[in-house]
């Protein structure tokens, strides 16, 4: 991207995080700072399925292995199952015994704790290096553990993103890439945060309520005077409960 057209994609970011900051608020990057460790995990887990069902996959994986030196001994089949309620039990099994193998010859023990001490694009690369790991689930460890100012893109931020062209990308781990810089300083996690809400409660994948989007000025989505004339899609009606895990990891006492 040219200079120029930077300057322009800049500033309708900043303009379009200030309209969704005035609905839904600024949120700072409270609660403590969770584990690198669990935070990877509990983002692995929350893979190709809903919030509900990662958490309790989270849930029933921590009751049965209270510790990650438990999980890295235990039999392949018994992290499998455990983790069943999740989707994809035998992949993701391989992939967390992988990580903790890692983990292990990495830092001699069962912990992250040096991932603090890292540079944001030197803790990605490290993230990244690792078997299964995409930009998502690593940018989730910076900004939710180490309380970095960088911008996970699910796939709700990526749709809205293309929508409101800001991006023109064909995954989230492009957008990921193209967003980063044009994100204003300091705003990450709350834009974030508010951009998903906004994907749920109005730009949602099939049917977006563009008929009552603050946004249709700024939008290019082709289809957008399709919905406008309608009442839209139906309002989804429950809690910003994105990333469950990393949500109940924020709360917990230490
Ligand atoms: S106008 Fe419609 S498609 Fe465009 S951002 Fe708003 S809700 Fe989404």
């Amino acid at each position: 991207m040219v200079n120029a057209d930077r300057r322009t994609a800049s500033a309708k970011v900043q303009r379009i995080a200030e309209t969704l900051k005035s609905m839904y608020g600024f949120h700072g990057k409270g609660g403590r700072r969770s584990n690198p460790l669990d935070t990877l995990i509990g983002t692995l887990l929350s893979q190709n399925t809903n919030d509900r069902n990662s958490y309790r996959a989270w849930v029933n994986l921590r009751r049965k292995f209270p510790s990650w030196d438990k999980v890295a001994a235990a039999p392949l089949t018994s992290v499998s199952s455990a983790i069943k309620v999740g989707g994809l039990r035998n992949q993701k099994a391989r992939r967390i015994k992988e990580i903790l193998a890692r983990v292990r010859r990495d830092w001699g023990g069962y912990h992250l704790n040096g991932l603090h001490r890292m540079a944001n694009d030197e803790a990605m690369n490290y993230l990244l290096s690792m078997k299964g790991i995409g930009e998502k689930t690593a940018a989730c460890v910076l900004v939710f553990s180490l309380k970095r100012d960088v911008f996970p893109v699910d796939t709700h931020i990526h749709r809205v993103c293309n929508r409101l062209g800001l991006v023109r990308t064909k995954s989230a781990a492009e957008t990921f890439k193209a967003m980063s810089p044009l994100v204003p300083e300091g705003t990450a996690y709350s834009f974030h945060v508010n951009v998903i809400r906004f994907g749920r409660e109005l730009c949602g994948a099939r049917r977006p309520v563009c008929v009552r989007c603050p946004l249709f000025e700024d939008c290019t989505y082709e289809r957008k005077y399709e919905f406008h004339g309608t009442a839209g899609g139906k309002r989804i009606g429950r809690d910003v409960r994105d990333f469950m895990v990393i949500e109940h990891l924020a709360k917990k006492k230490s």
